[in-house]
């Protein structure tokens, strides 16, 4: 299908991302608010079994947000002042924030040109005596390369943090995203994959990092305090450490079990998305489609393109500009970590210190991608991108 479609433009706007969420979730609140109980309970672990399950890994712990999970996960594995740990600047500010918390040092290594993840090449430099964990992000739901991230952390006696927000469900050489390092980060945040509106899980295969961020997650309390309402349970708790307050609630589990259990059905729908802007954006002049190494192993949480700003006329901002005019929500992602004013002014940063991420920042545009899009609305996408690059190419 080409050319009549690119002149029609939407009446009304679409959203850059929205939830999809049924009557089942509605369900499972009503039933979970009208059970009184509301904070963490057997919702919360019935979720956290399932999760476990889904995904493969030994331990699913729930908490409110993938930021708690990432804060948990690097307090399990010991970071503290002093430390440094290797991150991505393609990535939201939780992931690094998360290492200032600790009174650790983020630093950043470059990113892949074409994928926008990390490139395991660079990070071997990075690595200093003070190098306590690696974290990369799995960029727009496409796998690290965690053969080689693996191969230099075991060899050089640093731990593996997953910050898997965007990674559900995503596949490395066959296996899940939660089963590889030694700790992974999910979010359920209104615009991730699986949502509860606000929450995220910790996953590990370790026995003592699942008991240290169990105990964290709640307060630094003995053992299964949440309990101690219930017949049979004891009003008396231990005070092991001073804990944060990460725990999920049981109303926000009760909207992730039916998620989760649609979590196929989103990819799918995500996938053929995807599939659908391939065809119609591959080759094209103007814009590069993403970079993918096996399109069957990628979440598709967001499908950024690359903008070819010398076979344009307009600028990315402008471009984005113009698909709003064209009633077409957009993103970017990310603006690099080194170039935010904190980051930059704290370790002095130049914008051109990681040109990959940078050179990136010019160009990408993340395209509207979930599984409530109708097909008229991928249709639109494509004909509001195509009408812009056509209209302003050079
Ligand atoms: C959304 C996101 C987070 C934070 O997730 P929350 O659940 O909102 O805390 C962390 N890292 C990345 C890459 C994200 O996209």
């Amino acid at each position: 299908m080409t050319t009549p479609k690119a002149l029609r433009t939407r009446e009304q706007f679409l959203p850059f991302a929205a939830p999809l969420v049924g009557q089942e979730e509605v369900d499972a609140v009503v039933e979970c608010v009208r059970s009184g109980w509301l904070t963490t309970g057997f919702k919360v672990k019935e979720f956290e079994k399932a999760f476990a399950e889904a995904i493969g890994c030994r331990h699913a712990l729930a908490v409110n947000s993938c930021t708690a999970a990432l804060h948990l996960a690097l307090e399990a594995i010991g970071v503290g002042p002093g430390d440094e740990v290797i991150t991505s600047p393609m990535t939201f500010t939780a992931t690094a924030a998360v290492v200032e918390h600790m009174g650790a040092r983020p630093t950043f290594v470059d990113c892949e040109p074409d994928t926008l993840n990390l490139d395991a090449r660079a990070l071997e430099k990075r690595i200093t005596p003070r190098t306590k964990a690696v974290l990369p992000v799995h960029f727009a739901g496409q796998a690290c390369d965690m053969d080689a991230i693996l191969e230099i952390a075991r060899r050089r006696g640093i731990k593996v943090i997953e910050d898997a927000a965007h990674a559900i469900p995503t596949r490395y050489k066959g296996r899940l995203i939660g089963t590889i390092g030694d700790i992974t980060c999910f979010s359920f945040y209104a615009t991730k994959n699986v949502t509860t509106g606000e929450g995220g899980m910790v996953a590990t295969d370790d026995d003592g990092y699942a008991q240290r961020v169990r105990l964290m997650h709640l307060h630094g309390m003995s053992r299964d305090a949440w309990k101690r309402y219930q017949e049979g349970g004891s009003w008396s708790y231990e005070i092991l450490a001073p804990g944060f307050k990460y725990n999920l609630s049981d109303v926000a589990a009760a909207i992730g079990i039916p998620q989760l259990r649609r979590c196929d059905e989103f990819h799918a729908r995500r996938s053929l998305i995807a599939r659908r802007y391939h065809e119609a954006f591959a080759g094209l002049d103007g814009l590069r489609v993403p970079a993918v190494a096996d399109e069957f192993s990628h979440a598709w949480h967001l499908y950024v393109i690359q903008l070819e700003l010398d076979a344009l006329r307009i600028d990315r901002d402008e471009f984005i500009r113009e698909l709003g005019r064209r009633k077409i929500g957009v993103s970017v992602h990310f603006i690099p970590l080194h170039i935010q004013p904190y980051y930059r002014d704290r370790y002095g940063y130049a914008a051109g210190d990681l040109p990959n991420a940078f050179g990136a920042f010019q160009r990408i545009i993340s395209l509207p991608i979930y599984a409530k899009m109708t097909d008229e609305d991928v249709e639109d996408v494509i004909a509001a991108v195509l009408d812009t690059v056509e209209s302003f190419r050079r």
